[in-house]
């Protein structure tokens, strides 16, 4: 007797969902700190070699970022004066930073259009991972100056980064890292979609 079709077993005719990247810390070398990211750049998008000449806007990953396509660059949303886009190195999944176009250091240095844009973006930075990812909270905020924690001081930028409850619980103590499920350009592209929308 023919053997009934098992109605749990994949059907191969039918595409495969999606699937979202996920990478752990224990698959992964490295020395982890407490600021340890778990997920690994698998592309270099806007950060060639350890070369810190980002005084300038040679060599500044945030003026070079426009130039590319969005998904080079990283890119979510192009304003007027300002763009959004994901952090290469995210705290948290979602970790978006909004920056002018223009090379400048100091809050105080921004126009009165640019800091009305970078502020707008940041409200819908947050309404867009809201909707994408129901962030239960943000740290919103710019470090001024490479002694404030700047990574890139030369050219401001402000973080949006989504929290969500649990999000840093355990594992930055325990691991001494931080979980980073999805992969940029898969988080990226979400973003992106969401901005008219949201
Ligand atoms: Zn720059």
């Amino acid at each position: 007797m023919g053997a009934e079709p098992d109605p749990t077993a994949p059907d191969a005719s039918t595409e495969a969902p999606v699937q979202v990247s996920a990478e752990f810390a224990t698959d992964l070398p490295g020395v982890p700190d407490s600021l340890q990211r778990l997920w690994t750049p698998h592309r270099m998008a806007y950060v060639s070699g350890e070369a810190k000449s980002r005084d300038s806007e040679r060599g500044c990953p945030f003026c070079a970022s426009p130039g590319k396509d969005d998904a080079a660059g990283l890119i979510v949303h192009r304003g007027e004066a300002a763009f959004v886009t994901m952090n290469l190195y995210p705290y948290s999944p979602g970790h978006l930073l909004i920056c002018p176009y223009r090379h400048v250091a100091d809050y105080t240095d921004l126009t009165a259009a640019e800091t009305v844009e970078i502020a707008e973006l940041t409200q819908k930075a947050m309404r867009v991972v809201r909707a994408v990812s129901k962030a239960a909270g943000f740290n919103l905020g710019m470090n001024q100056g490479e002694v404030a924690g700047a990574g890139i001081a030369a050219h401001l930028h402000q973080h949006v980064v989504p929290r969500w409850l649990g999000d840093a619980n355990f594992m930055p103590i325990i691991g001494r890292t931080k979980p980073v499920p999805q992969l940029l350009e898969d988080t990226r592209r979400l973003f992106a979609q969401a901005w008219s929308t949201a």
